[in-house]
């Protein structure tokens, strides 16, 4: 048989999965047969549309644990610059899903949502059907004739929405409006998770004067009503809070808040914040119940961080002094620059990004340990090792709610650990309190509570040694930056971008 009718007969073979009667697990070496007959130039769209079609169809049945199977094989095989993935079939699959997925249950479309976010599948135009369908879901809510909206999983919905990189490129109009006029019930009925994942999504997805005019007006009695009973919130309290304090009224000279804000909301989450504080500065992993129990305590907030509102003032209660201003504008440039670069729908979208400068040197003589006039970091929970200085600086893997993520290589704590590499013989108490100087951090997230007790630590460590950490948030910047410069640009092709290197290895967020 002459090579390229071997090659055509081995394209037909590729479409025999697809046309039995329900589509089969992925086979084992499928997308790399795709992939090696594409880079000996076959055509392939026909096959191309024939996956996209055979997962459309596993869709429209309810089969998305079968469609999350074939999308890991086809994200992790490449051809090209691209995976497999971006080489045609999800063009094809976005045009399939925009005809079907109006008759799709809406579990469906939510579990299609998380799996196409969760395995980095999402694509702008892909993500904005998806999207567009739970919109068009909410505004049809109650309406006669609209496909039916179950209330129970509004807090699901607006959870992969907050989720998406992609808010600015898709942010379909009015679905937070729509999905607060019809959010009385989940508000009064969610279970404590639910309520908490729902509130979070409100005021994250809200800009102050709409999350008090849209949900905290409209439902003051049912969410009085809730938040008066604390033992039925339980451990869920301070996430509750956390999500209603952050959606504004922090200061008493904010207008259109109600007078019962700061009793019922204010006040308790600011006692949350003094046992935060207390438990980082005055416990430790060093003191009281030892390691465990600081861990535990800290991920028993089920928080990853104390909020944009909060950080500030927690910062300042926990002794951590902003940097400069000099350092913080050319952080920025830095961190722009570098940010212009990364994909949205990339691994490294979700990661936060860090710019520090240092400068340390022994008091005794004088002499230079450990300098460095600025280097970028992004959070790399890989190349950090988990036993490297765990007891010196010990992070706890926190997260909202049951998420969790490993802390260890967060930018705050990989800075300071090349220091403390850097800083060699001088590691020993005796010759760590002779060390000196100053470090800055400038982070474009929100500091999480495991890096605030890292920081404090360090101090601990080292206590003639100055640590000054800001994050790319007013008011130390004039307003917020533009969305793609704290998520990545979102490009309609993914082709020769940053997502085009795909690896397996990579893909963990
Ligand atoms: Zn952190």
């Amino acid at each position: 048989m002459p090579p390229e009718a071997l090659l055509g007969f081995a394209a037909s073979a590729l479409h025999a999965p697809l046309r039995l009667e329900s589509l089969p697990q992925p086979p084992a070496g499928y997308a790399e047969a795709l992939a090696s007959l594409s880079r000996r130039g076959v055509r392939l769209e026909g096959l191309f549309q024939d996956v996209a079609a055979a997962l459309a169809l596993c869709v429209s049945r309810g089969e998305t644990a079968l469609v999350e199977r074939w999308l890991r094989q086809l994200l992790y095989t490449r051809v090209g610059t691209c995976a497999v993935w971006d080489a045609g079939i999800a063009q094809e699959f976005e045009a399939q899903l925009k005809d079907i997925l109006q008759g799709v249950a809406l579990p469906v479309v939510v579990s299609l949502a998380k799996i196409l976010q969760d395995s980095r599948a999402h694509r702008v135009g892909l993500w904005r059907v998806v999207v567009d369908e739970l919109r068009s879901r909410i505004l049809g809510f109650g309406t006669l004739g609209a496909p039916c909206f179950d209330r129970d999983l509004l807090p699901q919905a607006l959870d992969v929405v907050r989720r998406s990189p992609f808010r600015a490129a898709t942010w379909p109009q009015g679905l937070a409006f729509a999905a607060a006029q019809c959010a009385g019930h989940s508000l009064e009925t969610a279970p404590s998770v639910e309520l908490a994942r729902l509130l979070h999504a409100f005021h994250r997805l809200l800009a102050p004067p709409q999350f008090v005019s849209l949900v905290v007006r409209p439902h003051t009695r049912v969410l009085q009503a809730r938040l008066a009973d604390a033992n039925q919130l339980g451990d869920l309290l301070p996430a509750v809070l956390h999500s209603l304090a952050n959606g504004g009224g922090r200061s008493a000279a904010e207008a259109r808040w109600p007078t019962w804000w700061r009793g019922v909301v204010i006040r308790p989450w600011a006692a949350q914040l003094r046992r935060l504080t207390a438990l980082l500065l005055d416990a430790g992993p060093v003191r009281g119940g030892g390691r465990a129990a600081y861990l535990r305590s800290l991920r028993g907030f089920r928080l990853s961080d104390v909020g944009e509102q909060w950080i500030l003032p927690v910062s300042r209660g926990l002794g951590l002094r902003a940097p400069p201003g000099r350092f913080v504008r050319t952080a920025l440039r830095s961190l722009l620059r570098r940010r212009r670069r990364v994909d949205a729908a990339s691994p490294w979208a979700q990661r936060a990004l860090g710019f520090a400068a240092w400068s340390l040197r022994s008091s005794v003589d004088g002499r230079a340990l450990s300098r460095s006039d600025g280097q970028l970091t992004f959070s790399v929970a890989k190349e950090v090792g988990l036993e490297e200085h765990a007891a010196d600086l010990l992070s706890a893997d926190v997260g909202f709610l049951d998420k969790t993520y490993r802390r260890h290589g967060d930018v705050e704590r990989a800075v300071l650990l090349s220091i403390l590499r850097d800083l060699g013989e001088h590691a020993g108490a005796e010759g760590r309190r002779h060390v000196t100087g100053n470090v800055d951090i400038f982070v474009d997230r929100v500091t999480c509570i495991s890096c605030l007790g890292v920081l404090v630590q360090f101090r601990r460590l080292l206590p003639r040694v100055c640590v000054r950490v800001a994050c790319a948030l007013p008011p130390l910047l004039s307003r917020h930056l533009g969305y793609s410069r704290y998520f990545g640009v979102a490009r309609a092709s993914p082709r020769d971008t940053s997502l085009a290197p795909v690896s397996a290895f990579e893909w963990d967020p």
